[in-house]
C-alpha cells in the first residue's frame, strides 16, 4: 500500500535532493513545499509588497494559483500561469522568505493546498512543518539535519555563480533557522514520532537508503 513520507529539517540539509530521489525510487509524487513559499515570496517582492504588511500579502495571495509540475531535475513551480522556477532559488528570495512564511493566513492557504496534494497517498513531501502540521498522520517521518557549516557548504556549491561568500551563506542559513524556529505559527521542529537523521557525515545515497529502509 502507498504511504506518505514527511521530510522536515533546517535549510540546506539536503532534504529536496533526498526527497526527490526517494520519490523516484518508489514512483511517488515529490512535493517541495519550500518552493511554494519561495514562489509567493518572489511574487510579493515583484509586486513591492513588504512582509510587514500581512493584510496586503493576504489580499494578493487570495487569488494566487500555485502549481507544482514534475520535471526531470526536480520540480517546476508555476504561479498564476507563469513558470517562476528560475527565480525562486535566488539569494534575494532566500534572504526574506522566512519573513513571509510566518504570516499565518498565508500558511493556512498553502498547508491546505499541500494536504490536498497528499490525499491519495504516495507522496514524499519536504518542508519544515510537514510531520507536525501538514501531514501529522504520515506513515514515515524523517527529520534531517546537518551542521550549519556543512549546510552552508552544500548551498555554496549550488550557488557558486552568485558571488556570495561562504561566510555570508553561513550567516544567512543560521538566521533563517532562527526565524523558522522562533515563529509563532507551526515553527520548525521535530515531530515526536520522527526519525532523526544527522547527515553531516553521510552522503546522499546513504541517506536515501536509510529512508527507504524505514519505509
Ligand atoms: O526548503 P526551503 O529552504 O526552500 O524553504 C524556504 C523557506 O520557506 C524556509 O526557510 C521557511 O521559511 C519556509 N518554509 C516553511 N514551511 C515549509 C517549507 C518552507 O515555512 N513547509
Amino acid at each position: 500500500d502507498r504511504i506518505n513520507i514527511a521530510i522536515d529539517g533546517p535549510a540546506g540539509a539536503g532534504k529536496s535532493t533526498v526527497a526527490r530521489m526517494v520519490a523516484s525510487r518508489l514512483q511517488y509524487i515529490y512535493v517541495d513545499t519550500g518552493a511554494m513559499y519561495r514562489a509567493v515570496t518572489w511574487f510579493m517582492l515583484n509586486q513591492g509588497i513588504s512582509p510587514e504588511n500581512p493584510e496586503k500579502v493576504l489580499q494578493l495571495a487570495q487569488n494566487m494559483v500555485i502549481e507544482l509540475k514534475p520535471h526531470e531535475n526536480g520540480q517546476m513551480v508555476w504561479l498564476n500561469g507563469e513558470d517562476v522556477t528560475p527565480y525562486i532559488r535566488s539569494h534575494q528570495v532566500s534572504a526574506v522568505v522566512s519573513q513571509y512564511a510566518r504570516i499565518e493566513g498565508l500558511r493556512i492557504k498553502l498547508v491546505r493546498l499541500q494536504q490536498q496534494m497528499a490525499l491519495d497517498k504516495g507522496v514524499v513531501m519536504d518542508g519544515r512543518d510537514i510531520g507536525t502540521t501538514v501531514l501529522p498522520d504520515a506513515e514515515v517521518k524523517i527529520f534531517m539535519t546537518a551542521s550549519v557549516k556543512e549546510r552552508a557548504l552544500r548551498r555554496f556549491h549550488e550557488l557558486s555563480d552568485e558571488g556570495i561568500t561562504l561566510e555570508q551563506l553561513e550567516r544567512d542559513i543560521a538566521e533563517r533557522d532562527r526565524l523558522d524556529q522562533e515563529r509563532e505559527v507551526s515553527p520548525l521542529r521535530c515531530a515526536e514520532d520522527a526519525i532523526i537523521l544527522d547527515t553531516t557525515h553521510m552522503d546522499i545515497n546513504q541517506v536515501v537508503e536509510a529512508i527507504l529502509s524505514y519505509c
